[in-house]
């Protein structure tokens, strides 16, 4: 069996700077405390949990003094200033490219735009955008841009959650651009996923199979695990090596492996292992 990998895959380069600053100071101080969950990748949560990690949901439940870690999503500027109230000593772990997408979005609202921002409003990263702005913020959901109008609205500035496709965000600044009196863009869009989505979409056409790697609650997994679905090209989408099927494997000699933004690199690499041992033990047995 031959395993032929997309690139990029795995950690991203926000989440990779975020879960290397925890792992370091897990190390320093034995207890850091993570306001919601680190990452969404469920094995890598039971890793930093057995290492000292802590979640919490609330500032309130923070300890005096404690440490407490910021994931790659961000938090509303409210919440961290109610975590610098408390004398938390706060591990920052905001990619910039989310404070980039937070930042602008607060720059337009000052500046008295309606401010839309593209993205799913459930999202931790849009809900801090949101809640940062304290303007006029409308939340666009992706499927919704086509029926969008935007007659009436003066000024209207427009980012995105980083993880948006960039022709959904053009087909919005276009249907605002004809409706409001003034329109003002920011491109937060960061290249991270939509590179894995093209990897994905190249592999799929020269494997036999194709695996995505990665947590069930990871949305930019779930989009991998669509494109190749898509492609026609069979694919199985697993959490961890128990999600690998012996039945799907069977006659598949090149499979192509590819993994969400948020899939550390141990896990990738035990899934190879596998699959590797897998694979000769069937050579041998031929
Ligand atoms: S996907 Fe992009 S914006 Fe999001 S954490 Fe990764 S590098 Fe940062």
């Amino acid at each position: 069996m031959e395993l032929i990998f997309a690139e990029p895959k795995g950690f991203c380069f926000g989440v990779r700077r975020a879960i290397t600053a925890l792992e370091k100071s897990l190390e320093e101080n034995g207890k850091v405390y993570a306001l919601g969950s680190p990452i969404h990748n469920p094995q890598e949560v039971e890793r930093l949990l057995s290492k000292g990690l802590e979640i919490i949901e609330t500032p309130s439940e923070m300890p005096a003094g404690g440490t407490v870690f910021v994931r790659a999503h961000g938090i509303p500027d409210q919440v961290m200033g109610e975590l610098r109230a408390r004398k938390a000593r706060v591990l920052d772990g905001t990619c910039p490219f989310v404070s980039r997408a937070k930042d602008k979005a607060v720059l337009l609202a000052r500046e008295g735009y309606t401010v839309m921002v593209l993205g799913d409003k459930d999202h931790p990263e849009v809900r801090a955008i949101r809640r940062s702005s304290e303007g006029s913020v409308i939340v666009v959901d992706p499927g919704s841009v086509a029926g969008l109008t935007c007659d009436g609205l003066s000024k209207v500035g427009i980012v995105s959650q980083t993880t948006q496709r960039k022709e959904v965000l053009a087909e919005l600044v276009t249907r605002v651009s004809a409706g409001a009196g003034e329109t003002r863009v920011f491109n937060t869009i960061c290249d991270a996923t939509s590179s894995r989505q093209a990897s994905v979409a190249r592999l799929a056409g020269s494997v036999d199979g194709i695996i995505i790697i990665g947590g069930k609650a990871s949305a930019n997994t779930a989009r991998l695990f669509q494109i190749a679905a898509a492609s026609g090209c069979p694919a199985l989408w697993v959490e961890d090596e128990t999600g690998l099927e012996g039945g799907w494997l069977k006659g598949k000699k090149r499979i192509g492996i590819a993994a969400g933004a948020s899939t550390p690199d141990w896990l990738i690499q035990k899934i190879a292992t596998i699959l590797e041992s897998v694979g000769s033990a069937g050579e041998d047995g031929r």
